[in-house]
């Protein structure tokens, strides 16, 4: 089988060393091999939110939606509910899941529905030029924070731990190695799997001198338990010269929301009924 191109014509407006682009082609390379490997193009379907992250719904030659600021994750919801044989990818950045949709990241690895979420975590809001975000370090001088910012970091790997994600990685735009075998492991995962990648924003806070001293990458583990992984998590929070770790941080099997749901769906004429008796009951 060819390789497919999958980069569409579209004007590409990312910034000159942009770590888009190799999540771009990390991508394109992963669903070229799913579809080798039996899961056809035709059965993925890319959601993304509002940032610079955004475009990659016009860039990759993917089905794809293009949804709304910190909404991917609803909509990928119902994509996952109405069509269980797609699989699900959602690219959202960090400004975009850690604080427009946070609640909807908590709810989606809380329920362990079978998708998977790509944050590309750059920690400023690139597209609007400079504010910071909750990954954002503390002191971090932007467009809203001119003194710089008073405020700590999230770790956005310890609140998907407790939240309940089944698969946790974290990514560097700069590793395209560790990049397409974490975007490959998650989308293989069943359940909901999370990676946040370290993406550079060359414009806003091109912080990759500062990362290529730091990162390493992680030793796979045969077994995970939750307190090893939260200690090895708790290594790096997004702020200071900690190491940073590149790879799979947890893995684990748990029945899916969608699992879960299947055989409870009712048919379009039964749930005219079941709206009727409520309305009635209720008049
Ligand atoms: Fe990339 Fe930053 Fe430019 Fe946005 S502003 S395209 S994230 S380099
Ligand atoms: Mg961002």
């Amino acid at each position: 089988m060819t390789e497919r191109q999958l980069i569409t014509d579209s004007q590409n407006t990312w910034c000159p060393g942009c770590g888009n682009f190799s999540l771009e082609y990390a991508l394109r390379d992963v669903f070229n091999d799913l579809e080798k490997e039996g899961i056809p193009l035709e059965k993925i379907v890319l959601v993304t939110g509002i940032g610079c992250h955004a475009k990659m719904a016009d860039y990759l030659d993917v089905n794809s939606f293009y949804a709304i600021h910190g909404r991917t994750i609803p909509v990928a919801t119902g994509i996952k509910l109405a069509r269980p044989d797609l699989t699900v990818v959602c690219c959202a950045g960090d400004g975009d899941a850690y604080a427009e949709g946070l609640d909807h990241l908590i709810f989606g690895a809380k329920r362990n529905l079978d998708i998977t979420v790509i944050i590309h975590n750059n920690r400023v809001y690139g597209l609007t030029t400079g504010q910071y975000t909750p990954t954002s370090p503390l002191g971090f001088k932007g467009r809203s924070t001119p003194e710089g910012t008073q405020e700590s970091p999230i770790n956005p790997l310890e609140l998907m731990l407790t939240s309940g994600a089944t698969y946790i990685g974290r990514g560097y735009t700069k590793n395209l190695k560790v990049l397409r075998l974490l975007i490959k492991e998650a989308i293989l995962h069943k359940g909901f799997s999370f990676v946040d990648v370290l993406q550079i924003c060359a414009t806003y806070f091109d912080v990759h001198e500062i990362y290529d001293t730091l990162v390493y990458e992680l030793e796979k583990q045969e077994a995970y338990t939750f307190e090893e992984v939260m200690k090895k998590i708790r290594e790096w929070d997004y702020n200071g010269k900690a190491p940073i770790g590149l790879g799979t941080y947890y893995r684990k099997e748990a029945p899916t929301f969608d699992e879960r749901i299947k055989g409870k769906k009712i048919s379009e004429e039964d749930r005219e009924k079941v709206i009727q008796q409520v309305l009635e009951k209720n008049r």
